[in-house]
């Protein structure tokens, strides 16, 4: 039974050394701290905007959440990206 627990051991170390490699992934790492945006020069993404996904159908979209008001609708679905509900709760704190 030792040596099967050796055996694990060992794999489970060899895993650990694995995820560890991932950290040493620039890409990885900027995107971890949120500075991907600079970094995918494929991106086409403009500064202020950023990924977002649509509550309704999941699709993956580029919004500007500085500019992001009650009245924009999903491309995809046409629904809303930001419900009435939450629309309300902040318009209603500002006031
Ligand atoms: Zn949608």
């Amino acid at each position: 039974m030792s040596a099967i627990m050796a055996i694990m051991l060992v794999f489970i170390i060899v895993g650990m050394g694995k995820r560890f490699t991932t950290f040493s992934n620039p890409l990885f790492i900027a995107w971890y701290f949120g500075q991907s945006s600079s970094m995918l020069s494929s991106s086409k993404l403009q500064t202020n905007e950023m990924m977002g996904g649509c509550p309704h159908c999941l699709s993956i979209l580029a919004v500007k959440p500085l500019e992001l008001s009650g009245d924009d609708l999903c491309p995809n679905c046409g629904e809303k990206l930001v419900s009435d509900e939450v629309v309300s709760k902040f318009s209603g704190e500002e006031e």
